[in-house]
């Protein structure tokens, strides 16, 4: 997408999945919005680089930034220490957590304990697809994106799906994901990092600019624009 204006700025190409709502926003016209957008945009402007966002499934997105492609991922990208081995994560920015999701009339999944051995939905390569391979004799089913999955529990071919919470409530809550619902507590704690692969240049401005946003209410007015709280 178009690049924001700071001539002589360092250019970094920076990849993320746009079906993350509200993190990643695709508009009917291409264009890209969101908290990780502008996010993004406000550590840039504080670090001297300009943007230029890749759309890159979620899935490959490690393997690009370790094969030099990109200079940086945000993509609502949880810190794990299996992810630490292979590529690098700025301080986190966002506190997060998985959740389970069923259809709105289910009455028999409450928790946890209830999805053994049941038809679960997940996004490949998420935090989400790690957590169901830990439950019981569960049967899971693996997509691309956030909105084929909770389309698959809609059509009634899984009983619940697992993934990001607030992504999930949100699409909820604004309309955009009916006749679902979540349940129970979240299942996880997480945090979100911005990605860059092991030797990167640039994670020391990165994290500078990160603590810029949120010492300066930068941060703020961006979580208040996307979550009003
Ligand atoms: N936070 C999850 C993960 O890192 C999912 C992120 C996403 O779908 N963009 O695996």
């Amino acid at each position: 997408s178009r690049p924001s204006t700071n001539p002589g700025a360092k250019l970094l190409k920076v990849a993320t999945d746009p079906t993350f709502v509200p993190f990643e926003i695709q508009k009917a016209d291409g264009k890209l919005e969101g908290f990780d957008i502008d996010l993004m945009n406000a550590i840039a402007a504080s670090a001297g680089f300009t943007v230029q966002f890749e759309k890159l499934p979620f899935d490959g997105m490690i393997s690009t930034l370790q094969a030099g492609k990109v200079d940086a991922a945000i993509s609502g990208i949880t810190i794990t220490p299996e992810r630490l081995k292979t590529i690098s994560f700025s301080r986190p920015y966002f506190k997060a957590g998985l959740a389970i999701a069923v259809r709105e009339n289910n009455q028999d999944i409450q928790n946890l304990n209830s999805l053994k051995g049941r038809k679960i939905a997940v996004q490949i390569g998420s935090t989400g697809a790690d957590f169901a391979k830990t439950i019981p004799n569960a049967k899971i089913s693996t997509f691309n994106s956030g909105p084929e999955f909770f389309q698959d529990l809609l059509n009634g071919n899984v009983d619940a799906v697992i993934g990001d919470a607030f992504a999930t409530l949100y699409a909820i809550n604004n309309g955009q994901l009916k006749g679902i619902k979540v349940v129970a507590d979240l299942l996880t704690e997480e945090y979100y990092g911005i990605a860059t692969s092991k030797s990167s240049p640039h994670m020391d401005a990165i994290n500078n600019a990160i603590a810029t946003v949120l010492s300066n209410g930068t941060y703020k007015q961006i979580y208040q624009k996307w979550f009003k709280a």
